[in-house]
């Protein structure tokens, strides 16, 4: 079979099935990549705890022979994951200490964020919750009530973020009760959903999907997550197209990764690219800290380096907030070059 008919058949199926489907054997993915293991970086099966998962749909964008591809750097396990090293740990965020119900992360004035469930469809090697038990505090079905009831509890509340792992791999069914419960608290005014499947699996965005959030009395937003304009294949544009059909607003939030998008022409093209789709450039993170993912590390000096370059060249609306989160702090911390221009 040619790989063309394997993706096509692929992409006919559900999101569910596609999600099934996903390489979890780096074997699987280097063949289907054509890439002889030997020739990766350092080939392993990095980690147990943290296995590799990407959907076709992400590895189909990934250019086939290429062991350096900026799209397989993010998902490929690499024997620089077991590197210990100082001034990386396992909650760099200080998620534990936030956590004011099971399942309600309440750090910011106005927002909670809602862990509605641990797991991803593709697992990100930098990802701040590679070592975190989230699977522990995700809502669960008892849970839920005690989340709502907090929420309801705190009248300023404005804004309910629903976050994970990746909220929308909740069913339609799970998903359209939680919003609903949520539609019936009336200090809330915003919900916000942010997700990475429109990106790395948007066969989730189906007419069932789009139907159950345009049902919403509350204004709703959508933060993606896109680190590369490599991963806009058109089956995400035509996704991103549809939820902005529905009067979603559509945000996108990137990290700073080494050998990733740490080059200004990269992150420019993804700011332009992002906004050809209609999508607004949010933030752009530096790296949490987290243990496993300090090869991604791009250095603050360099981080505003690259600000700088993106401020002389786009429109001020295209440029992200470089931010960074600083563990007990109000809000997310803004990284910029000083500009005394207000
Ligand atoms: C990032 C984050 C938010 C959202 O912050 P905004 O600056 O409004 O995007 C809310 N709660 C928690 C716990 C967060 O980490
Ligand atoms: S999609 Fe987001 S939460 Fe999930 S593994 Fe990737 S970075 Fe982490």
């Amino acid at each position: 079979m040619t790989d063309n008919t394997y993706e096509s058949e692929h992409f006919a199926q559900n999101w569910q099935q596609q999600l099934s489907g996903a390489f979890t054997r780096t074997e699987d993915l280097c063949e289907y990549l054509q890439l002889p293991l030997g020739q990766l970086p350092s080939p392993l099966a990095a980690s147990q705890n943290f296995p590799l998962r990407v959907p076709l749909s992400f590895a189909a964008s990934i250019e086939k022979g290429n062991p350096n591809d900026p799209l397989l750097r993010q998902v490929l396990p690499i024997a620089d994951e077991q590197l210990t090293v100082l001034g990386f740990g396992n909650d760099p965020v200080g998620d534990l200490a936030a956590l004011a119900e099971i399942g309600v992360l309440h750090k910011y004035h106005g927002r909670v964020l809602l862990i509605s469930i641990g797991t991803c469809a593709i697992n990100c090697r930098y990802c701040f919750r590679r070592n975190f038990p989230y699977a522990d505090v995700q809502l669960g079905k008892q849970k839920q009530q005690a989340a709502l009831n907090y929420i309801t509890a705190d009248t300023s509340i404005t804004e309910v973020i629903l976050s994970g792992g990746d909220p929308l791999l909740l069913n339609d069914r799970q998903l359209g009760e939680l919003l609903e419960q949520i539609n019936q608290i009336t200090h809330v005014k915003r919900i916000r959903i942010h997700s990475r499947l429109p990106i790395v699996l948007p066969a989730r965005i189906t007419d069932n999907l789009l139907e159950l959030l345009a049902k919403n009395s509350k204004t709703l937003v959508m933060v993606v997550h896109c680190n590369h304009a490599n991963e806009l294949n058109p089956r995400v544009a035509s996704a991103l197209s549809r939820l902005q059909q529905h009067g979603i607003t559509v945000f996108n939030q990137a990290v700073l990764l080494k050998g990733v998008n740490d080059e200004a022409l990269t992150l420019c093209t993804l700011s332009e690219s992002l906004f050809a789709l209609g999508v607004i450039p949010y933030y752009l993170h530096l790296l949490d800290k987290v243990q496993g993912a300090a090869h991604f590390e791009v250095s603050r000096d360099r981080a505003l380096a690259l600000l700088k370059a993106l401020q002389t060249v786009l429109p001020g609306y295209l440029v992200p907030k470089l931010v960074t989160e600083q563990a007990g702090a109000a809000f997310k911390q803004y990284v910029n070059n000083g500009s005394d221009n207000c």
